[in-house]
C-alpha cells in the first residue's frame, strides 16, 4: 500500500521476481482492459482517467477471478490493491474461502513532494491520462480519504510494515527484503 507514485509498481516486480510468485496489479489489469476495450474496461474507463476509484464490486471481482488461478496457488503479490475498507474486508473473506490469509501489509511511506514530482515525470515518460495535474490530485485525494484509513484496519488486525520509499531502487528493495524478513 502507499500513495500513487510510492513505487508500489517498481518494488513489488522486483519481489514477485525474487519470490518467484505473481504480483497482481489491478491498475495494470484495469488499464489494459481499457486497452482491449472490453467490458470491464469500458466500465472503468472513464472513472480511472478522472482519478477516481473504481468500484468494490469490481475490484473483488477481479480480486476473485485472480486467485482462483493457478498461478496464484503459491502465493500473490497485491500492488494497489487494497484501497478500501470494504475491499480490505471482502479480500479477507475472498482468501478465507481459499484458506488463504494476508502474510504481510507493507506502507511504502513517501512525501507529497516527492510523489508530485515522480508522477510528473512519469507522465512524460508513460503518458498515463491519469498522471495529468488535475487527476493527480483527485487521485492524491481518493488516497487520503479513502485509502489512508485502510492502514488503520490492518494495523488493528497484525500490523502494518513501514518502508520509507524515498531513495535508490536498491536501497528501497533492501528495505522491502527486512521488512519481510528475507
Ligand atoms: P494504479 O495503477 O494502482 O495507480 O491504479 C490506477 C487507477 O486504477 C486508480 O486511480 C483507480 O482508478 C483504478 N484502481 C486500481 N486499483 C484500484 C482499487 N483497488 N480500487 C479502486 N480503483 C482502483
Amino acid at each position: 500500500m502507499g500513495p500513487p507514485g510510492a513505487g508500489k509498481g517498481t518494488q513489488g516486480a522486483r519481489l514477485a521476481e525474487a519470490m518467484g510468485i505473481p504480483k497482481f496489479a489491478t491498475g495494470d489489469l484495469l488499464r489494459d482492459a481499457v486497452q482491449r476495450g472490453t467490458a470491464l474496461g469500458l466500465q472503468a474507463k472513464a472513472v480511472m482517467e478522472a482519478g477516481h476509484l473504481v468500484s468494490d464490486d469490481l475490484i473483488l471481482g477481479v480480486v476473485r477471478e485472480e486467485l482462483a488461478k493457478p498461478e496464484a496457488s503459491q502465493g500473490v503479490i497485491f500492488d494497489g490493491v487494497v484501497r478500501t475498507i470494504p475491499q480490505a474486508e471482502g479480500v479477507e473473506r475472498l482468501l478465507a474461502e481459499r484458506g488463504r490469509r494476508m502474510d504481510a501489509v507493507l506502507f511504502f511511506d513517501v512525501s507529497d513532494k516527492e510523489i508530485l514530482a515522480r508522477l510528473e515525470q512519469r507522465r512524460v515518460l508513460e503518458h498515463r491520462a491519469d498522471d495529468d495535474p488535475a487527476a493527480v490530485a483527485t487521485r492524491l485525494q481518493a488516497y487520503r480519504e479513502q485509502t489512508a484509513p485502510v492502514l488503520a484496519w490492518y494495523e488493528a488486525r497484525g500490523g502494518v510494515r513501514r518502508v520509507p520509499a524515498a531513495g535508490s531502487l536498491d536501497d528501497i528493495a533492501e528495505r522491502v527484503r527486512r521488512a519481510l524478513d528475507r
